[in-house]
């Protein structure tokens, strides 16, 4: 999804998603045109001190949406905030974080790692947290601190006391015990003090799952909204991924490439004037769905399946390999972590790698032998072909 980079605040890029700018004028809108329902909702909130009164500020629409504008922008502001508590905690243990980006559901700061240890995993996850309830704190007593007046003073006095009771409310709701929430790092982070990290994981996901299912729930028959129930599955899908990543990270930790790629021996290639047809005929015979396509030793391309079905079926003893190959050659070392190579892939969109050791293709490595290795790796056995190291085939038991 297309996202625009506004800014940097401490080194961190600050990005806009599109689904944000969306939402933006919707909240503006919503807060505008409702004030009077916000301010009655803050004065429960409030009650009985110093109360907001917003009579100044609903007669005139054009104030009230500017109102609801300057609202909206101070509740992503507060966002960006929080995230940042995240993020200044993260930096401090020497994760790099690649940027805060705010989007749909709120704002995101993407770690590039994430840590295992599970007191660094706690701090980073309650800051966000503890900076949006400093945050309300400090809206509050500004609140107080304003005498009612105008109308200028009114709108100050609503944003004020809307800060404070929004960035509680933020700060509670991200303590819900749902990935990607905070509250889910929490309770993982509490889980992994006396267990593995991947079974914390996958408690945490499960209770996560659990709770996504009766906000759910409580969403479409509760009365809660289209929105909670957008946000149950959101947490759910969370909860179903981080589980997903964290035990295949489990189960790859220590294995290498080397250890289970196609290597050099075994390896099928094709020449670049090979035509489509023969190459076809191989695919079906040999039951690969992708070759590299080697000339003179060296490789210069990979062909796939989908490469070869794109020239009609009456030319394909006329065009050769090298007409459709793809030229742009995804490849990885020997000694890179599998879990690394299956990101790697993820991110270029591709089903293969090609392995390359000083310039020589010494392997290929394909989605299919990933999968396969775990579950060789999940059924108990080891894939490790290196013999001076021998380990147990699943990896972190501490
Ligand atoms: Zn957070």
């Amino acid at each position: 999804m297309r996202s625009f980079r506004i800014g940097r605040l401490f080194g961190i890029p600050i990005e806009l998603d599109l689904t944000f700018l969306l939402i933006l004028p919707l909240f503006a809108y919503l807060i505008g045109t409702t004030l009077g329902e916000y301010a009655s909702l803050i004065n429960e909130v409030l009650a009985p001190t110093n109360l907001v009164e917003v009579s100044a500020l609903t007669g005139d629409s054009t104030v009230a949406l500017v109102v609801g504008l300057l609202a909206a922008v101070g509740l992503f502001v507060g966002v960006i905030i929080h995230e940042l508590g995240h993020s200044l905690v993260a930096m401090r243990y020497g994760f790099p974080i690649s940027s805060i980006k705010l989007w749909l559901f709120g704002g995101v700061a993407q770690l590039s790692e994430m840590p295992e240890d599970w007191k660094q995993e706690f701090n980073i996850a309650v800051a966000g947290p503890i900076v949006s309830v400093l945050l309300g704190v400090v809206s509050y007593v500004a609140f107080t601190a304003v005498q009612p007046g105008g109308t200028a003073i009114a709108a100050v006095r609503f944003l004020l006391a809307y800060l404070a009771v929004v960035n509680v409310a933020l700060a509670i709701f991200n303590m819900l015990p749902g990935f990607p929430m905070d509250g889910g790092r929490v309770l993982r982070a509490l889980l992994a003090r006396n267990r593995p990290y991947a079974q914390a994981t996958q408690i945490a996901a499960e209770v996560g799952k659990l709770f996504a299912i009766g906000l759910g729930l409580f969403g479409l028959f509760g009365g809660g909204g289209l929105f909670l129930v957008a946000i149950a599955f959101f947490i759910y899908i969370g909860a179903s991924s981080e589980a997903q990543r964290t035990v295949m990270a489990a189960a790859f930790d220590g294995v290498t490439v080397r250890d289970i790629m196609t290597p050099d021996d075994d390896l099928k290639t094709v020449t670049p004037d090979t035509s489509v047809a023969d190459l076809l005929g191989r695919m079906f015979t040999e039951r690969h769905t992708g070759y590299p396509v080697v000339e003179n030793g060296r490789p210069v391309g990979v062909v796939t399946l989908s490469d070869a079905q794109s020239v009609k079926e009456v030319e394909r003893d006329a065009y050769q390999v090298e007409e459709v190959m793809s030229r742009d050659i995804e490849s990885v070392d020997p000694e890179t972590g599998a879990m690394d190579a299956l990101e790697q892939m993820q991110a270029a969109g591709v089903g293969r790698l090609l392995v390359m050791e000083d310039d020589e293709l010494v392997g290929l490595l394909s989605r299919t032998d990933l999968m396969t290795a775990l579950d060789i790796i999940k059924q108990g056995g080891a894939v490790s072909r290196s013999t001076d190291s021998p380990r147990p085939a699943l990896g972190r038991t501490n």
